[in-house]
């Protein structure tokens, strides 16, 4: 777990970002504000296969910027070839306006230092013998649930959505469920479809089979401690909250 906030971090937090390890590979999932200071606690970013970005919100995208900055000019070791970051169709173009920002002159911003693959959900990824599946969900900008299969095991995570049936199928039977919960009740959030309360997230890992239930996105300072108190309450999957730099076994 290496950023379990929202929109915005908390103190001494980061926003979404979540590193993926199955058998030899590493995937960073998500990228957002104060994630690359975290992840570096426990990997350097030669060790890394892949990253995944579930949609173009700052929280989950805008420490690219940092990735990049500390492959070209970063102390540690380098990498061989660029960095791959799967992103959605509709993110791509966002992302390549932000480098296209901080471009110097002519020279592109992002490559060589990090290669692009754009997806648009029609069909599972491989990436290198781990399966992921993705979903688009609820949410104010195209956005993607994942589904990671690996050795039999599966980790499921809705990024940012308000619940919708696809999160469902997509987190089926998973042994983790990461979810959501920025929103402490409904109540008052009636028209913020575009995420989950805990109680939700709860309702969604019933409902999906999913073996436990961790929840993340949410703000510290709603007492995070009633969060899980409500999801436990709604669902009879066991919960946790997410907890930056904590290790969970899939
Ligand atoms: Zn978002
Ligand atoms: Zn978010």
């Amino acid at each position: 777990m290496l950023g379990a906030s929202p929109v915005r971090p908390n103190p001494g937090g980061a926003c979404s970002g979540y590193l993926v390890e199955a058998g030899a590979r590493r995937y960073l999932v998500d990228c957002g504000t104060g994630v690359l200071s975290r992840l570096l606690c426990h990997a350097d970013l030669a060790d890394l296969d892949a990253v995944v970005i579930s949609h173009a919100h700052p929280d989950h995208c805008l420490d690219l910027v940092s990735v990049r900055q500390s492959l070209a000019y970063g102390p540690g070791p380098k990498r061989s070839a660029a960095l791959p970051v799967y992103v959605g169709a509709a993110a791509h173009p966002t992302i390549v306006r932000l480098g296209a920002a901080f471009a110097d002159g002519s020279a592109p911003f992002w490559e060589p230092w990090l290669a692009f693959r754009v997806f648009d959900g029609a069909a599972a990824l491989d990436l290198d013998g781990v399966a992921l599946h993705v979903a688009p969900t609820r949410h104010y900008v195209p956005c993607w649930a994942m589904r990671f299969e690996h050795a039999g095991r599966v980790l499921a995570y809705t990024a940012d959505s308000g619940p919708c049936e696809a999160l469902a199928t997509l987190a089926a039977g998973a042994h983790l469920l990461i979810g959501e919960a920025t929103l402490m009740a409904r109540d008052g959030h009636a028209g913020a479809w575009g995420h989950m309360s805990a109680a939700e997230a709860a309702r969604l890992a019933a409902e999906a089979g999913a073996e436990r239930l961790i929840l993340t996105h949410y703000d510290a300072a709603l007492a995070p401690e009633l969060h899980a108190a409500a999801a436990r309450h709604a669902g009879d999957r066991p919960v946790d909250l997410a907890r930056e730099g904590e290790v969970h076994v899939v």
